[in-house]
């Protein structure tokens, strides 16, 4: 996949490490590859997808590149994660807790299914809080002044585009949630904890929904004002980049939105 045409010109990460989680495709590979163009000493790539990790994390380059299968819904697992990092890369700066998933099929609360819930819930809330958790007692341990960025989504703040995805709508509100009172707690020790929104996207994700970036535009097109804009994971990886590098020195308990306009609109039309 070609990551380098749209990356801002920042060589910020020269040294630092970072974990990327759902680093195996889509929005979290995209990234790692970024952090690796902009000069990351380290890059983790935590996932359950071992075979596809495996293949992302050679193609960035063993040396400085390692594969960690984890469930990120287990903290125990996640834990472990960070603990490898920190022994392997002797620390931590940068964690972008990005893996989440959708329900198999959308649901009305008319028939909300709990078990499906329970499920997404383990991995975009409980995997999110995990992930925010260890990442920031191992920069805490060790006095690191890190970033941690979330993914969240435009329906984190309202529900345009996905008024039938009651469960995934319900985890995105509460990583902002997650993201206002941690940056407020970690800000005396030096980290910062953002967000990251994008629109839809055709990913892993969006393609189990059947969906191509063309089909994507096609619906969305008409209430995108940048609708001439390819839509690419590079927009999103580039936003991480900025939180995640020291060019956002003085944000934190922020949701940086990339949707092309969409959610700018002034009344709900989709
Ligand atoms: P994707 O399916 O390509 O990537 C998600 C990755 O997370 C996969 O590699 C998957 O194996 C991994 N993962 C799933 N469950 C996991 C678990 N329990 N532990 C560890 N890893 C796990 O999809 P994507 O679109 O790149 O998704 C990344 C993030 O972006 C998600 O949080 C998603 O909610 C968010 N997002 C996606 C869109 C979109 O339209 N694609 C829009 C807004 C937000």
């Amino acid at each position: 996949m070609a990551h380098t045409e749209s990356a801002l010109p920042l060589k910020s990460l020269e040294g630092k490490v970072a974990i990327v989680t759902g680093g195996a495709s889509g929005i979290g590979e995209a990234t790692a590859r970024l952090f690796a163009d902009h000069g990351v000493r380290a890059v983790v790539i935590a996932d359950v997808q071992e075979k596809k990790g495996q293949i992302v994390a050679k193609s960035i380059g063993t040396e400085r590149c390692s594969y960690v299968h984890c469930d990120v819904s287990d903290e125990k697992q996640v834990k472990a994660m960070v603990d490898f990092t920190v022994e392997k890369y002797g620390q931590l700066d940068i964690m972008f807790s990005n893996a989440g998933i959708r329900s198999k099929s959308d649901q009305t609360i008319l028939d909300f299914n709990f078990s499906e819930f329970e499920t997404l819930f383990g991995i975009n809330v409980r995997g999110m809080a995990a992930c925010v958790k260890h990442a920031a007692r191992a920069m805490v341990e060790k006095g690191v002044k890190g970033s941690i960025v979330c993914t969240a989504s435009v329906v984190a703040t309202n529900c345009r585009g996905g008024t039938d995805m009651t469960d995934y709508v319900m985890s995105k509100h509460a990583i902002l949630g997650l993201v206002r009172t941690a940056s407020q707690q970690l800000g005396v020790h030096g980290i910062r904890v953002n967000c990251v929104s994008p629109s839809a996207i055709a990913t892993g994700m969006a393609a189990s929904a059947g969906l191509s970036n063309k089909e994507i535009q096609m619906i969305f097109g008409p209430f995108t004002p940048l609708k001439g804009i390819a839509l690419s994971v590079n927009h999103i990886a580039d936003a991480v980049l900025f939180l995640a590098s020291n060019n956002s020195a003085f944000v934190t308990g922020h949701d940086l939105v990339v949707d092309g306009g969409f959610i700018s609109l002034p009344h709900s039309i989709i």
